[in-house]
Parts: C-alpha cells; structure tokens; sequence
C-alpha cells in the first residue's frame, strides 16, 4: 500500500559564515513547497565541525531568513517534536546508528594511519589512477578491532560499500541520475574523534525528522548515492529528492565576493527590500510559465512544483534586481521604508527636528522614483539639510543668466504672497507672473528648483514647495540670491 507521508522539509545551513543568497533561495524553495502542501519546514544547523561553527553566523542566518519573512515551524530556536535541531546537539543520536551499522557489519572500524593511506594515494598518483580506499580494514575481526577501539586506538568508521552495481537517485528536478558503485570506496561515515561525516549526520537526521523531500543544492548531488548507501544499509526509505541547479555570475562563473553582494545581509545593507530580494531569487530557477515578472511570494505558493524548476543554472542579473526593488519600494508602506531609512547612520537626526510623518509624507513624494533605499536616502536629503552645494551644471544653465535676481525675486514674492499655498494655487499664481515678466513658466521653476534643492531634478516644483513649507522656501531663496551675489556677480 501506498502510504502518502505528511510533506516534512528542511533548510539545513552550516553556520560557518552568512546566509548566502543561494543559500536562501533553497531555504525558499523549500518553503515554497512545504507551504503549497500544507506541510512543515524545519531548520536544521549543521554545526559538527566546531571549529568553522559560530554562534553569530547562526544568529545571522537565523535573522536573515526572518528578515525575508521565510518563517520555519520548527528549529533551534521554537525546538518541535524531533529536536534538538543544531547537530552538536545531537551526538548520542549518531553514536546509537553508527554502532547499529558496525553490530550488523554494514560499517566497519578502520585502523589505517595517514602515512598509509598517503602512500595508496600516491601509489594510486603513480599508476594514474584515481584514488579509492584499500580495504585494508575491511575484513578484520569484529571482537578484534572492538577491541582496539576500546583499548584508545584511534580509529574512523566506514561503510562497507558494494563493489558492483549503480546506485540510482531518483531527483524531482532532474530525472533519475545513476551512479557507478565502483567508483566510490568504503567511504568515513565517522571521524576518529567520533563526530559523523557531513554524509551520515545527514542521513541520521533526516530519518528521524521524518523529513519526505530533501531539496537542496545541485552540488550536494553528489553526495546523494553514498547518502542512498546510508539508507540502504538501515533498511530505510529514501525520501525524494530534489536538486536545486547553481546561481551563476554574469559571467558565468561561481558567484562569488568578486561579484559584488552575496550575502542577505550585504543585500539589507545595500538597501534591497525582502520581497524584491524573495520575487528575485523565486524567479533564479523557478519559472511561472508566463512574462510575469512581479510576483509576491503567497501567490507563488500554490503555483509551485518542480516542474518549473530550471535544470540549468540560473545567471544572477543585479541590474534586473535593482529593477525590481524600485518597483518594491515605489508599492512599499511609506512607513516602512522610513523604518528602513532610519537604520542609516545619515537618517539618524532627520525625524528629530520634523517629526515622523514628516519623514513619512518625504517618502510618499519620493519613493517612486527610488530603486535603493540609500536612493531614496538621497533624494530626501534636501527636506532635512540645508543646501550646501548646488549642481555645477545647474548654476551654469540657471543662477548665471542675466536676469537671474529678477527671476528669484520673483519667485520670493509668489511663495510670500500666496496665501493658500497649494499645488494649484502656486502653479496658477507662477503662471501668471512668468506671463506677466514676459517668460515661460519654466523661467521660474528651474532657478526656484535649485535654489529650494540645490538640484536639477526633483519631484514637481509646487510639491516640494508644500512640503518644505513657506518659511524654509522664502530662507532658501534668499541664501540663493545670497551666493549668486558672492559667487557669481562680482
Ligand atoms: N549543511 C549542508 C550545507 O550547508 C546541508 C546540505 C544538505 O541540505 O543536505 O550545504
């Protein structure tokens, strides 16, 4: 009979540094998939090798996927039913099955010293051939080597692998892939310091979480036959699974630091918004089967299989990112991307002089023309700092024409005068005066823009004048005027 088993998966980082975002685009697909099938996705910290382990990447990867709103139902932090959830944890666990394969003799102790295995390896060199462990230990006596063991003998354990045959992994992404039995050895599924290897702490944990899918990076493909091996040897079912392809350079190679962010929190810290980075990295290896490209996360829920889930590599495009960010912040809640700002040391004194909603209505008028939040940083800068600096281009084109003291006192008298102070009843009153001096409109607007900005661009004049608010309009104007007469007119 059939048995259908509760769709159980699992994230499971080595925290020996950040969350990568290849790392987090597993963590998601995972997600994904436990999501869609109404199932559960646990966190499980690798952290065997002690030495390359830390408390703080842990934290970091924790807080990242927090970050991007991947949320697990079970893991070190909420514990659940098949704890503890980090590996070092767990280490009578492991030496309960290991010593279940040796009593069975499905594994065996090894002896061998490193000069030994050295000179097989070098032997192995000479004859051009590749390496694979002697079997030297194999066939010593059980009692015997027990024995040894006890007595402090240090010694690795290795599984008794069959010499003939294939080994075939059944992967939902990329069709069945078989694999050479005698092209592996007895591999070392325990250390001589008695830790599991990567291969058998892996096997170990996902039987007993249960676990239905292991979906996790194509480069632990390979693993995956001496993991089938594990399997076999306990006489337990395999789960399924499913390999993710690699995210490539643009240029094709192995993403790495010489390619700018790769980890979730550089991405924070460069301003990128958790559902831009989510939709972007849904969109590396899964594909909608449509032209869409914004796609929140909850709608690609119920979409999700693997069927749509790319064999090839995915090539990471930064510029197409960034393209989707601006699309995230111009949609985002003002008040959170102002939350955002304010974790920028720049942003720090901003809200202390204005006020909060000041902040907020800033935002409003100026995220839709943001793709990062150090963008939008930027553009909103001349709301809460004075003008020390006006655009080089600009005073030339504007502050240094002929009547350019008419024209700003022009505009002083418009913004003192107008006593609604809105957007139409500015537009009207500076249309009419511009008529009334014999200029255009736009006469008026581009020197009154780099006075009140110190810019050449900005969202619409009259917007920007509401908002800064008369008193700091007529100031700003008449420091223009000022540095025009100091720097400009001699
Ligand atoms: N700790 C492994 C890694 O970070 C997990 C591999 C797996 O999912 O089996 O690559």
């Amino acid at each position: 009979m059939n048995q259908i088993k509760p769709v159980r998966v699992r994230f499971a980082p080595s925290p020996t540094g950040a969350l990568h975002i290849g790392g987090a685009r597993t963590a998601l697909f995972n997600w994904l998939y436990a999501r869609k099938n109404g199932g559960s996705f646990i966190l499980r910290l690798e952290d065997t090798d002690s030495e390359r382990s830390s408390q703080e990447s842990a934290q970091g990867i924790l807080d990242g996927l927090a970050w991007l709103g991947i949320d697990w139902d079970e893991g070190p932090d909420k514990g659940g039913l098949y704890g503890p959830y980090r590996q070092s944890q767990r280490l009578r666990l492991y030496q309960q099955y290991l010593q279940l394969l040796i009593d069975t003799d499905q594994a065996y102790y090894c002896f061998c010293s490193n000069e030994e295995l050295n000179a097989d390896k070098a032997r192995a060199r000479e004859k051009g051939e590749n390496y694979r462990y002697s079997g030297r230990c194999r066939h010593l006596d059980k009692e015997a080597a027990r024995q040894r063991v006890r007595s402090g003998q240090p010694a690795v354990v290795r599984l008794r692998v069959p010499q003939a045959g294939v080994t075939r992994v059944a992967d939902l992404i990329r069709g069945e892939v078989e694999f050479d039995n005698s092209l592996m050895d007895d591999f070392i599924i325990a250390k001589s310091d008695g830790w599991p290897t990567y291969n058998f702490a892996v096997v170990v944990d996902d039987h007993l979480m249960a676990i239905s899918h292991v979906i996790r990076a194509e480069e632990h493909l390979s693993n995956t036959p001496r993991q089938v091996l594990i399997y076999r040897a306990f006489n337990w079912d395999l789960p399924q699974f499913a390999h993710v392809s690699m995210i490539l350079a643009p240029d094709r190679s192995k993403l790495s630091k010489r390619h700018g962010a790769t980890s979730v929190q550089e991405f924070r810290e460069l301003g990128y918004l958790p559902r831009a980075l989510l939709n972007y990295l849904a969109l590396l290896g899964w594909s909608s089967g449509t032209d869409q490209d914004i796609w929140d996360v909850n709608d690609i829920v119920p979409r999700f299989d693997f069927e749509h889930v790319s064999r090839s590599a995915a090539v990471y495009d930064i510029e197409k990112l960034t393209w989707m960010n601006g699309y995230y912040i111009s949609q985002a809640q003002p008040e959170a991307l102002a939350a955002e700002m304010l974790r920028s040391a720049r942003v720090q004194g901003w809200p202390d002089q204005t006020g909060r909603d000041y902040l907020i209505e800033v935002v409003k008028l100026l995220q839709s023309r943001a793709r990062l939040i150090p963008e939008l940083i930027e553009a909103a800068a001349y709301f809460f700092e004075e003008i020390a600096h006006y655009d080089e281009k600009g005073v030339k084109k504007y502050f240094a024409r002929q009547d350019i003291k008419q024209v700003l006192e022009a505009d002083l008298e418009i913004l003192a005068n107008d006593s609604a102070f809105t957007l139409d009843s500015l537009e009207a009153s500076l249309r009419s005066k511009a008529a009334q001096m014999g200029l255009k409109a736009g006469d008026l607007i581009h020197p009154l823009r780099l006075a009140l900005t110190g810019r050449t661009s900005s969202p619409g004049i009259f917007e920007v004048v509401v908002l800064l608010g008369r008193e700091r309009c007529l100031q700003r104007i008449k420091q223009a005027i000022k540095w025009i007469d100091d720097n400009i007119r001699v």
